[in-house]
């Protein structure tokens, strides 16, 4: 026998086999079961959540001569055989993304007229149906307006906002969504116990998250681990083989900040770099840690002796986090927004839980980028440079800042030992300052900004309170326009 990849071989063959879609299997099986069958469904949903194989079955059902039930095809006649081996004359397959074109849709549609050839319906399942052409549509659009008895479509798509609503008003509509990731995790294990496939738990929950919602891609990927583990699949391996940061890193990560640990954390970096993890995807591993430690703060019997913190502060790194994750998008740099979104996290732990880890010098500590910048003695010149800098690391007697390319070019050594002296002073200690490219906007320039916003909006709501302004105001019938500092 051929061999099969786990994905096709296991892919649904009737309604009952689809998994985490019950709403739709159940609509479906309703109906075919009403006397007279639409002659056009639609699919939606993200890809990998099985719309073309419930368009499948669905044809099956649609074209069974054998089922005593029309829900239950019976894949054993010639109708079901030949669309499961893909050669039935009455079941047409299209992919509209690579037939777009109005000329291609009308030779489609020139067949709709002719009766089927062996089977009760002429059935058209047209795949990402969302790329057809404007003109295509129209066309395809007549078809639907007066289709013949013997005809049905099928359509699927993963942008439904794309599909003309005259189009959809004439179709029964599905939307798939996408798997939680019990329901693949749940049918990973069948599939692993009946292809005799050795694995751990942890292993199936991790191939579970990383499908993203999608059964096919979690059977591709389980595929690629089977075939490169030995004996049995392990978490382990599962990290190593999708270059997956481990689980210890992630712990370690959030323990260096929920302890301070500007060292630890900086080693953690490290790693994250040396093994070109993708920046992002650690802070959403990170995210999921804080998630399972806030919900195991409620469960008394897990073990959160070297993770303590306080539940709100919790919640405070979450948000942080969180907000940071959309910046992914944007960052040309994304190991440096990684790196600031954590220092972002430690200078936002409040001082309380600050103090019971501590294990930095106070200095160190006590000294905050871009706050501190007023404190330095610099000309103005250097002072201008550094007011759009921002820290990218500061451990032991080494500060990294950030600038942008145009700015770093024309620094002078000169200027670089004017900042060193400036902060070694500062801070009571010899420090080594660098700088890198970066475009990150915690700058102090950005910072003074912010606060003489602020500044102007209290004192414009100062303002707006005082009864003889107002009195004023009125009288002459004007406007507060701006506010600013004297
Ligand atoms: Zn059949």
């Amino acid at each position: 026998m051929t061999y099969q990849v786990l994905a096709r071989k296991w892919r649904p063959n009737t309604f009952d086999e689809v998994v985490g879609q019950d709403y739709v299997v159940k609509a479906l099986k309703g109906a075919l079961d009403l006397e007279k069958l639409p002659h056009a469904f639609i699919f939606s949903g993200t890809r990998g959540t099985g719309k073309t194989t419930l368009a499948r079955i669905l044809a099956k059902a649609i074209n069974c001569s054998n089922s005593k039930k029309k829900s239950q095809p019976c894949r054993k006649c010639d109708s079901c055989l030949s669309i499961e081996n893909g050669s039935a004359i009455d079941f047409q397959e299209v992919d509209a993304a690579s037939r777009r074109g109005v000329e291609e849709t009308k030779e489609l549609l020139d067949s709709v007229p002719y009766l089927p050839t062996s089977s009760p319906f002429k059935i058209y399942l047209l795949d990402e149906i969302h790329m057809l052409s404007k003109e295509s549509f129209n066309s395809l659009l007549k078809t639907l307006e007066e289709p013949p008895e013997h005809v049905v479509f099928l359509f699927a798509t993963t942008e439904i906002d794309k599909v003309p609503p005259t189009v959809l008003s004439r179709c029964v509509q599905f939307n798939l969504s996408a798997m939680k990731v019990d329901n693949i995790k749940n049918q990973l294990q069948l599939i692993f116990d009946e292809e005799k496939i050795k694995y751990d738990d942890n292993s199936l929950i991790k191939l579970s998250s990383l499908a993203r919602g999608s059964m096919r891609d979690a059977l591709t990927l389980s595929e690629k681990v089977i075939s490169f583990s030995e004996g049995k699949i392990t978490e382990k391996k599962v990290e190593e083989l999708m270059g997956l940061p481990s689980s210890e890193l992630i712990q370690s990560i959030l323990k260096s900040i929920i302890g301070r640990d500007s060292k630890k954390l900086i080693e953690n970096i490290e790693e994250v770099k040396i093994n070109f993890y993708d920046p992002e995807q650690i802070l959403i591993d990170l995210l999921s840690l804080i998630q399972e430690v806030a919900l195991s703060q409620f469960d008394e019997k897990a073990d959160l002796s070297d993770l303590s913190i306080e539940p709100q502060n919790l919640q405070l790194i979450y948000d942080l986090g969180i907000s940071n994750l959309e910046y992914f998008k944007l960052s040309p740099k994304p190991e440096s927004l990684l790196t600031m979104t954590f220092l972002k996290m430690i200078a936002f732990l409040p001082e309380s839980s600050k103090k019971k880890s501590l294990n930095t010098n106070k200095d160190e500590t006590d000294f905050s980028w871009p706050e501190d910048f007023s404190n330095l003695d610099l000309t103005k010149l250097t002072a201008q440079f550094m007011s759009h800098a921002s820290m990218i690391e500061y451990h032991d007697s080494e500060m990294h800042f950030g600038i942008n390319q145009e700015r770093l070019n024309i620094i002078t050594k000169n200027q670089i030992k004017e900042v060193e002296d400036a902060l070694s002073i500062l801070l009571k200690k010899k420090l080594k300052v660098s700088f890198k490219p970066s475009d990150l906007t915690e700058t102090p320039f950005e910072f003074e900004k912010i606060r003489s916003q602020k500044e102007s909006k209290q004192a414009e709501d100062d303002l707006k309170k005082d009864s003889s302004l107002n009195e004023m105001l009125e009288k002459f019938d004007g406007k507060i326009k701006k506010v600013s500092k004297i």
